[in-house]
């Protein structure tokens, strides 16, 4: 018998450890940043040829290194950022684990420049596959310049897998974007095939993304900050009319450094739910600081994935931000623009406690009762009290305007024209511009936040029926149906099963003609269907959009005038007038300048 197990050589091991580490160019930019942003530097480089694939160089002006350290630095398990255990629950760093250099100049050729503030003059070092080739003194600049030239050269296998410059390119840029993000105040310039692409100034993490994304994003963009005990959330969201059908940019950052978190994501959508389309994604920019020691960040070798120890806390706590935010600055898409285009969110006071909005719904309003008109309110001609009301929703609501809006509506006091058109739009001439109503999408929320109102406050309101109906469903809808009549009691239905895919209907909610009965269920079911088919996951919710569909006012019916302005006011009521249950607009203004333009 023969022993046959035996030590690695350092320089396999190496590459063993570089195939979880680098795993692409972009691989290497990341440790190289970060590597620099960890040396306290003010001022970084990054330069890049043919999308790494010949050259990623990172120059940084930081505190450099020794010459023993310059050559430690390539040694696998070589760190100056931890020394026991222990310091692994308090990372203030963006490194600890002491293996991407040793990891990249075991694949690459790799030169070393460093020099030390109070030393005259720099090491300069070149290792190529983990062997040294030279070290000399020379002369450089304060700080740290590591070239890595032909990334894989020893590992044909892996440089074959590289994909196009093209794509290779979008991952550096994408690592750059990460590191660039989170340190606004830092200097970074970005170069690719010697042309700069990127320099940016030190700014505040606003202007920093706007540098980054775009002058679009200005406006854009709404703070959200919220402190509890041992967390600090603070960043930009955008606001959900902006929602991307692409993932969107979507960037969490903890203690300075990018990480993916499928869970927190889950609660950024949850806050954004019913506030944007669906199959459209918001974008946001969120930064927790947290006690190092409340997170494990060596779960993953490139440390993109991080535990919380309280994540169900940390959901909650996110959640909460972000509504608070979109609560507060919420607002109508094009108006918000329109009335007010130099409106900044990030100028309100720090101490600035905003108020919830409240809505009043009123649950017995029927939107097509005939009411008479008192004669001394059509003598109030305001034209423009009825837009008045509905610019102020358009502001972060402070103190005393809510009422305003609550008591010019309800008092009912205000005069406004409208007309149908295609009996499918109604038509408001506002001093903004022509506002243009979807009717069946407007009763759709209106009726859905009366719904879920009547969820939450467990009162349905419901008419009792002399003569029990009996209906029969198809198998699927019966089965349907069957899963959802406790749900349905809380809506205001009372049905009961017969058994055989029949069904009795006792009560229904106010407001179901007998004869449309089995329409509108039928067409809550499959709305229901569809709704579990798109993730709306929380059963209740579906119910109340499903039922909100299935008994709107649909395209197609004439509306008069008293009816055209209580779906009107009562839109302006909602707390998201602006979207349909399902996400669609609701209403559009067809602005003076756009009629101006077609008309030139
Ligand atoms: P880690 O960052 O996990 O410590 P690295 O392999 O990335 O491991 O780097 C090893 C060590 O080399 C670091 O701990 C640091 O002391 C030193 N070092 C690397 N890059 C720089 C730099 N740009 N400036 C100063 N020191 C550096
Ligand atoms: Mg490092």
């Amino acid at each position: 018998m023969s022993d046959v197990i035996r030590l690695l050589p350092d320089s396999v091991a190496n590459q063993i450890a570089a195939g979880e580490v680098i795993q692409r160019p972009s691989s290497a930019v990341k440790e190289l940043l970060e590597n620099a942003v960890d040396a306290e530097s003010t001022e970084i480089q990054l330069i890049v040829k043919d999308a790494g694939k010949t050259l990623i160089q990172v120059i940084d002006n930081g505190k450099g290194m020794s010459e023993t350290d310059a050559r430690m630095c390539f040694e696998r398990h070589a760190t100056s950022k931890i020394r026991e255990t222990q310091d692994l629950f308090a990372i203030r760093t963006m490194g600890f684990r002491g293996e991407a250099l040793a990891s990249i100049a075991s694949i690459a050729q790799v030169e070393l420049k460093t020099r030390q503030a109070d030393e005259e003059l720099g090491t300069k070092i070149q290792i190529e596959g983990s062997e040294f080739k030279s070290q000399e003194a020379c002369q450089c600049s304060k700080g740290t310049s590591v070239a890595v030239k032909n990334l894989f050269f020893n590992v044909p296998a892996r440089r074959q897998f590289l994909k196009s410059d093209n794509a290779e390119f979008k991952h550096i840029s994408e690592e750059f974007y990460r590191v660039a993000l989170i340190h606004p105040h830092l200097k970074f310039s970005f170069y690719h095939n010697e042309k700069c692409l990127l320099n940016l100034e030190p700014s505040s993490f606003k202007e920093r993304i706007v540098a980054l994304f775009g002058d679009v994003y200005k406006k854009r963009l709404v703070p959200i900050e919220q402190t509890v005990s041992h967390v600090k959330i603070s960043g930009f969201i955008c606001k959900p009319e902006f929602a991307m059908k692409t993932k969107g940019e979507q960037y969490f950052f903890v203690n300075n450094r990018f990480i993916r978190h499928h869970y927190l994501n889950h609660a950024v959508l949850q806050a954004f739910e019913e506030l944007i389309a669906e199959k459209s994604y918001p974008s946001y920019f969120i930064h927790f600081e947290i006690d190092p020691k409340n997170i494990d960040i060596n779960i993953h070798p490139t440390k993109t994935e991080i535990k919380f120890l309280d994540e169900k806390l940390m959901y909650g706590v996110l959640l909460a931000a972000v509504k608070k935010a979109i609560g507060v600055f919420n607002l109508s898409p094009s108006l918000d623009f329109s009335t007010n285009p130099d409106y900044q969110p990030d100028i309100l006071p720090k101490d600035y406690t905003p108020k919830t909005p409240t809505v009043h719904v009123n649950p017995s309003y029927n939107p097509f009762e005939k009411t008479n008109f008192p004669e001394h309110r059509k003598k109030q001609l305001n034209q423009h009290a009825y837009l008045e009301s509905f610019e102020l929703l358009q502001k972060p609501i402070e103190a005393g305007v809510q009422k305003e809006i609550e008591h010019t509506i309800e008092d009912d006091n205000t005069y406004f024209d409208s007309f149908q058109i295609l009996k499918k739009y109604l038509v408001v001439d506002t001093r903004s511009g022509l506002l243009l109503v979807c009717q069946q999408r407007a009763h759709e929320r209106i009726l859905f936040e009366q719904f879920q109102k009547q969820i939450i406050n467990r009162q349905p309101i419901s008419q009792q029926k002399l003569f029990p109906q009996s209906l029969d469903f198809s198998a699927t809808n019966a089965e349907t149906l069957n899963e959802i009549l406790p749900n349905l009691k809380d809506l205001g239905w009372d049905i009961e099963s017969l058994g055989h895919h029949s069904f009795v209907v006792n009560a229904t909610p106010s407001d179901v003609k007998e004869s449309d009965v089995q329409s509108i269920l039928e067409t809550i079911l499959e709305n229901f269907k569809s709704g579990i088919m798109l993730n709306r996951n929380d059963k209740q919710t579906n119910l109340a959009v499903s039922m909100a569909c299935g008994m709107a006012i649909k395209s197609g019916i004439s509306l008069d005038k008293t009816e055209q302005k209580h779906l009107l006011t009562q839109l302006f009521t909602c707390q998201v007038p602006q979207l349909s249950p399902k996400g669609k607009p609701v209403f559009s203004v067809l602005s003076e300048d756009e009629i101006h333009t077609r008309l030139n």
